[in-house]
């Protein structure tokens, strides 16, 4: 029997999201744009890891950041 898969924490920084829609097409679960044209996060917690990874990374404006909720640890970006 496998682990289960950490439980993770998707913020965005709406001041600096620009509205490429890039993450929303990489992470469609966690990620949308809002009626201002910005990312949100859709849910709470999520344990899609790549997808989240992903998204943070090919931000252009690094307006994501992805942390393990059991310990606040930074997941994405790591630089
Ligand atoms: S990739 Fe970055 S700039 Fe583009 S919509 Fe997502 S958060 Fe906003």
């Amino acid at each position: 029997m496998s682990a289960a898969e950490p439980e993770l924490i998707v913020t965005v920084d709406r001041t600096r999201c620009v509205g490429t829609g890039a993450c929303t097409g990489t992470a469609p679960d966690d990620l949308e744009l809002g009626p201002d044209g910005r990312a949100r996060a859709l849910r709470p917690a999520s344990t899609a890891r790549d997808e989240l990874t992903e998204a943070a990374e090919m931000c252009p404006v690094e307006a994501i950041t992805v942390h393990f909720a059991h310990s606040g640890e930074q997941v994405a970006p790591l630089y």
